[in-house]
């Protein structure tokens, strides 16, 4: 399917690429394939990076890895881009971010192994940030939540069963610690002792160091499950994915929101969209991709939302324009009205920075 570029946004609400989508829908298996960037082509642009005065970090080759495709497993592969970490100046490194032949899934390769990836995540990696408000909610909070924004709170995330939790990736707890406030039963799992402790200690909740399957977690111990930004930083999202399948009752659901690589703002910003973080993003999916991959989880899809980030916009103009380059389209996204109408303008053609997937077991 070829992408369409609407040219400018007097595009009446992206009517053309509405029914473009209509037509084609999401169909697992036949890929909305990311365009190669002009990058790869003209390589004298790469270089704007002005050289850094040290380079931060240690890489032995023996923890540097070029896995398999972690959907198909095969190996047949194109580089579609190179790109900086943006969260790390004084790096030199270009990571490249490659697509699989086969099944059309785009992933980080070569990557930083699981030992070494830990050295990627600065000490005050935001995720993993305890909440702001480190305290119970106040009554009138709790009662209203009993009654009816409980109601709403069920309905945006899908009330089943008993109500038994699990996040995945809690980070610093703050969803955990929302959701235990309207009567769920959470438990977190997050790969960072020093998160687990805090949300255990502190928080006074449950959670658990690791990744998925668990060796704590008992089969079908769970209601929902939740991955709010983190399937894209694991190493084998689809085992995560089948022990998240294993974990969850009969019809329990899962909910997962990653960034969408088949966005509006990744074709308008290429090497410099927020939403890559390389290297700690290691799986960079499309709602085709991850639909696919669900699907070989064991998971039926139920349906792909579309999620704003308007801010992401913003934040990839000021990353673009660090490297001294911002072309008439990007000028639109440096302030919150712009950014705002073109992140309207990408969700309502179905192309936002986010996408959340609901998928049944
Ligand atoms: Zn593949």
């Amino acid at each position: 399917m070829k992408v369409f570029h609407p040219p400018t946004l007097l595009a009446p609400f992206g009517v053309l690429r509405l029914i473009q989508f209509r037509r084609n829908g999401y169909s697992p298996g036949v890929e909305t394939s990311p365009p190669i960037l002009e990058d790869i082509r003209s390589p004298v642009r790469l270089e704007s990076r002005p050289q850094p005065a040290t380079v931060t970090r240690e890489r032995p080759a023996s923890d540097w890895e070029e896995p398999d495709c972690p959907l198909c497993g095969r190996r047949r592969r194109q580089v579609i881009l190179r790109a900086f970490d943006n969260a790390a100046p004084g790096d030199w490194h270009r990571y490249e971010v490659v697509r699989c032949l086969d099944c059309q899934l785009c992933f980080t390769s070569p990557r930083p192994s699981p030992e070494l990836i830990r050295q990627y995540y600065p000490a005050g990696y935001g995720p993993h940030a305890l909440p702001l408000r480190n305290r119970r909610s106040p009554w009138w909070s709790r009662l209203a939540a009993r009654s009816g924004l409980l109601f709403q709170a069920r309905k945006a995330l899908p009330w089943h069963g008993q109500g038994r939790l699990l996040d995945f990736g809690c980070g610093g707890g703050s969803f955990l610690q929302r959701m235990h406030g309207l009567g769920w039963r959470v438990t977190g799992v997050d790969i960072s002792p020093v998160a687990v402790d805090r949300i255990c200690g502190q928080l006074g909740l449950h959670a658990l160091v690791g990744s998925l399957p668990h060796p704590e977690l008992p089969p079908q111990a769970f209601d929902v499950v939740t991955m709010w930004h983190s399937l894209e930083h694991v190493h084998d999202p689809l085992e995560v994915l089948r022990g998240a399948h294993g974990v969850l009752t009969a019809r329990g659901r899962l909910l997962v929101a990653v960034p969408n690589f088949d966005s509006l703002a990744f074709r308008w910003f290429g090497e410099n969209w927020f939403g890559l973080d390389l290297p700690r993003h290691l799986t960079h999916f499309t709602p085709n991709t991850l639909s696919a991959m669900l699907e070989r989880a064991g998971f039926r899809v139920r349906n792909v939302r579309m999620v704003r980030h308007s801010h992401w916009l913003r934040r990839s103009a000021a990353i673009a324009r660090q490297e001294r380059r911002l072309p008439w389209r990007q000028q639109w996204t440096r302030g919150k009205v712009g950014s705002r109408m073109i992140s309207s303008y990408a969700f309502l053609t179905r192309q936002s920075e986010c996408m959340l997937v609901t998928a049944e077991r």
